[in-house]
């Protein structure tokens, strides 16, 4: 599968850092018999944990910054009440962000700025490592309005909510809502779409007659460019991501912009062809 796409004069590269393999109820409304090639033999869907990266003539970006070096067991309660007989041992296992962003042969150090669609671990797990900033030199840029909900409003021992306060001690953070008219490189734009987190934000990227847009968790399943009730378990207003939803779609399919949703895989850049389905970007 295709792990680069050209947007005019930028590449963008799909990095990987791990996998979740999450059960059909972490997607109410969804009816998986629908979606049958979702399910892996374990009945979990399998979706990809990492980050985009952005090389073009304004510079060298992320957007997000994977999910951290971590393996979450999964649930016994949770795979009972999905009736799995034979769950994956990890819901969630990922680190190899850092591999992934040499592969492609780029130094941490090169990133000058992240863009973060939201405020979850997901996310946000490479900000911060050993107590310091993973990626020396760059500023980390957020939407605002998470910051209450993710960081203030969750347990002290939370991972995401550790690391926001870690990156806001080494001074790294800025808000979207706070960047000055021209600091966004060019080419790049933010286009605030809450629902899945009351902050979360959607980036476009420009360059000649090429557009995408790092659409974040707003799209969780394929499914929903047709079905408007499938929701994903943590979406905060579900009704305002659907909206979101509907508008994107039809956008992207009249102006043929590819889409990066930040977990669906096969094809991971995708346009909407004239019948409303999905089509790889990069074919
Ligand atoms: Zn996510």
């Amino acid at each position: 599968m295709a792990e680069q796409i050209s947007i005019g004069e930028f590449t963008v590269t799909t990095l990987r850092d791990g996998v979740s393999h999450l059960p059909p109820s972490a997607y109410p409304g969804a009816n998986f018999d629908d979606y049958p090639d979702l399910l892996d033999d374990s009945g979990t869907y399998a979706i990809r944990l990492g980050a985009h990266l952005v090389q073009g003539p304004s510079g060298t970006f992320l957007i997000d910054a994977g999910a951290g070096d971590f393996a979450l067991p999964f649930p016994a309660d949770l795979a009972a009440a999905n009736g799995l007989t034979s769950p994956p041992r990890d819901m969630a296992r990922a680190g190899a962000l850092p591999d992934a962003l040499a592969g492609a042969g780029v130094d941490p150090a090169d990133i000058t700025m992240i863009f973060v669609t939201h405020l979850h671990l997901d996310h946000i797990g490479w900000l911060m490592k050993d107590g310091r900033p993973f990626f020396p030199n760059a500023t980390v840029i957020y939407g605002a309005e998470d910051w209450a909900e993710l960081v203030d409003g969750v347990n002290v021992d939370d991972p995401a909510r550790a690391i926001m306060l870690a990156a806001d001690e080494a001074g790294i953070l800025r808000t979207y809502g706070g960047l000055a008219t021209g600091e966004l490189p060019m080419g790049l734009d933010v286009v605030p779409v809450p629902g899945h987190t009351p902050g979360h934000v959607m980036i476009t990227l420009q360059s000649g007659e090429d557009e995408i847009w790092f659409v974040g968790d707003l799209i969780e399943h394929p499914g929903q460019l047709t079905d408007r009730n499938i929701h994903f378990m943590t979406d905060v207003d579900r009704a305002a991501a659907t909206r979101a939803r509907a508008d994107l779609f039809a956008h992207a399919q009249r102006d043929s912009i590819v889409i990066a949703a930040a977990h669906l895989e096969d094809p991971t850049f995708r346009l909407i062809t004239a019948d409303f389905r999905w089509a790889d970007a990069t074919n």
